[in-house]
């Protein structure tokens, strides 16, 4: 059940963004999440819900998007998704091998409403300083 932290680190970095672009709502979040972590959508959004009430960011939609378990050969130095059942490179069958990539969560891109003009700001990762640790 660590998804409560991750959760509150979002929203942490949510509405520090807002904040610094002068945004009056969030709308949308969208979070990346490798297959390789425990993170449960549901979960998220269940805290979320919780949360963020009370927020300029009460309502907003989270969007997940998963990415796949990746891997890497010492051997042969392959990049490479592992078929099922095994883990050792296809390309040299060594199994010197180390998960590169699928571990990861992070938020990638948010979308805020500005009072003004009702222009969107939909900016993608650059300006969203987060790496999420999961803990
Ligand atoms: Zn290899």
């Amino acid at each position: 059940m660590h998804e409560l932290p991750v959760t509150e680190s979002i929203l942490t970095i949510a509405l520090r963004y807002a904040e610094r672009e002068h945004a009056t709502s969030i709308s949308d979040l969208y979070l990346v999440i490798g297959d390789l972590s425990s993170i449960v959508d549901e979960s998220v959004q269940f805290y979320w819900d919780i949360i963020s009430r009370d927020t300029i960011a009460e309502g907003a939609t989270l969007h997940f998007e998963r990415t796949p378990m990746q891997m890497v050969c010492f051997d042969c130095g392959k990049t490479y998704r592992p078929e099922p059942g095994t883990l050792s490179c296809p390309g040299c069958g060594s199994t010197i091998v180390q998960v590169a990539g699928g571990e990861d969560f992070r938020l990638e891109a948010i979308t805020v409403e500005k009072d003004e003009n009702t222009e969107k700001a939909n900016e993608a990762a650059p300006s969203v300083d987060g790496v999420i640790e999961e803990t």
